[in-house]
């Protein structure tokens, strides 16, 4: 059988997964690297640290099965989005650290061009939020920020890429500078309707259109690895961004099929074939892949505090050792007693996009106990997936009829089974978490004809429990009302 590798480079670890035919994980290795916070606010990565644990996993996976390079089929790559890198193409030096997706240091340059009227049209050309979590500020910020850059970038001598195409470029020996749709669509530079580079985003975020990557399908052939960074001769045949690969990782290949993956916040996609759907309920409208010459797109909306929260009551609240107690300790109680958690950490998203508003329970008395607490921030997670379900079917005019799920926290059977039932659809859980990294395996196994169509590749991921509802629409349509007026209070509360 073929052996597919499949390069996972995530926001705190870098992970090489090896895949056979039908999808079985052969071996895998993680590595964690440094987070940077050189300021409040501020996240940044050593990219040649990202290159060294792309190197070592590799290693490690070779050696786990004593496999040589020419044992790789093809090799595709799922990355962390949005986060930039700025490169000297002459000595293929970083010159300034990877701003992290999650830094808010270009925040002023998203200020100016909102103050300048252009936040309605550049959600028009790119489907996104004028946001400092998107690539094109970031750029901004380095080419105005570091000395002599600009410069450089004007004379053609440095090239942008996010993480695919750092690791594109350093895989290649600097023969290919490419990313994919999905990749190009975060970067708040890309119009995702005439599919190209904008020349008036460009121009107001003043970046010169010569760093910029080529743009390609996410299933083609991308270009052959070198010998010295990894093994020589591997032909690397698929890129996506992590949340496109888990979405064709779990098979929805189709228009309205969704997937949510609840990690340490949740992130939602719903395939809306090739429309590109706005929103009028704040989510974000992105590029899925573009395949055989067709683009799928996907309608994307975020939780940003979910597993997080049960760390808190971990690490926070001392209430739980390990979150995978959680269960156990909900299961202990019926319901949460009419206990609501709001856990608006740093705010609400979509749909509510509150900026200022702040955590709180609500419903205490003197018989909450531990269990309800627990059992309302596990609920917590199910009530914010399900603000998002709601709108999503909305703006899209579409019914989901089934939720794909996948991350760390879907391990939780009582916070599936309740999600399943607030949502009142089936929920079905990937019988491994590795659904990234299979997306992007897929996209590569695609292009080196490991596997004859994208039906073909939707059929090889393993479906693991489903769930059906148990309780009917009356009960959690009542706690689901009661949630709703948690949030409302919650935004109301001024401190
Ligand atoms: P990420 O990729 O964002 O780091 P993971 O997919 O690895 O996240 O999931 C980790 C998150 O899931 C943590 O925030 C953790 O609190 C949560 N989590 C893991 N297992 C459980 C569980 N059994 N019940 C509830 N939450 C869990």
């Amino acid at each position: 059988m073929k052996k597919i590798l499949s390069i996972d480079q995530g926001t705190t670890s870098t992970r090489c997964i090896l895949f056979d035919e039908i999808g079985n994980v052969l071996a895998s290795a993680q590595k964690e690297f440094t987070q940077y916070f050189p300021h409040p606010g501020w996240v940044e990565h050593d990219p040649d640290e990202i290159l060294e644990g792309v190197k070592e996993t590799y290693n490690l996976v070779l050696n786990q099965l004593g496999l040589k390079g020419n044992d790789i089929f093809t090799l595709g790559i799922t990355n962390q989005r949005e986060t930039t890198i700025l490169w000297d193409r002459n000595s293929g030096k970083a010159v300034y650290p990877a701003i992290v997706w999650q830094s808010r240091q270009s925040l002023s340059i998203c200020d100016r061009l909102q103050n300048l009227g252009l936040k309605e049209s550049i959600r028009s050309k790119t489907g996104l939020e004028l946001d400092a979590y998107f690539s094109a500020s970031k750029i901004a910020w380095i080419l105005e920020n570091i000395e002599g850059i600009r410069t450089k970038a004007e004379s053609g001598e440095l090239a942008f890429g996010t993480i695919d195409t750092w690791l594109l470029w350093n895989l290649t020996g600097g023969k290919v500078h490419a990313t994919d749709y999905s990749n190009a669509s975060r970067t708040l530079l890309f119009n995702i309707y005439d599919l190209c580079w904008d020349t008036e985003l460009l121009n107001w975020f003043n970046i010169p259109s010569s760093i910029l990557p080529e743009v390609k399908e996410s299933s083609t052939y991308f270009g052959t690895t070198v010998s010295g960074f990894l093994d020589e001769g591997i032909s690397i045949n698929g890129i996506a961004g992590d949340q496109q690969a888990a979405l064709f990782g779990q098979g929805c290949i189709h228009s309205t099929m969704a997937k949510n993956t609840y990690g340490t916040g949740c992130f939602m996609l719903m395939n809306t074939g090739g429309i590109p759907v706005n929103s009028n309920n704040g989510l974000i409208t992105t590029i899925a892949w573009k395949i055989g010459g067709k683009v799928c797109y996907a309608l994307e909306g975020s939780v940003f505090v979910a597993g997080s929260a049960i760390q808190w009551l971990r690490d926070g609240l001392g209430l739980i050792s390990h979150v995978s107690e959680t269960e156990g300790i909900a299961s202990q109680v019926i319901n949460s007693n009419g206990v609501y958690f709001v856990p608006a950490f740093v705010g609400l998203g979509a749909p509510h996009w509150n900026s200022e508003a702040r955590g709180a329970f609500f419903g205490l008395t003197r018989g909450t106990n531990r269990a309800h607490i627990v059992r309302a921030a596990l609920e917590s997670i199910a009530y914010q997936t399900t603000d998002i379900f709601k709108v999503m079917q909305e703006d899209a005019n579409m019914d989901i009829s089934i939720l794909f799920v996948d991350g760390g926290a879907s391990s939780n059977n009582l916070l599936m089974q309740f999600q399943c039932d607030l949502l009142q659809v089936e929920v079905i859980r990937a019988r491994y978490t590795e659904t990234t990294a299979l997306g992007a395996a897929l996209l590569a196994g695609l292009s080196a004809g490991v596997w004859s169509s994208i039906q073909a590749c939707s059929e090889v991921g393993k479906k693991g429990k489903s769930f059906i509802p148990e309780n009917d629409r009356i009960i959690t349509d009542v706690l689901y009302h009661g949630w709703k007026k948690a949030v409302e209070a919650t935004i109301n509360y001024k401190s």
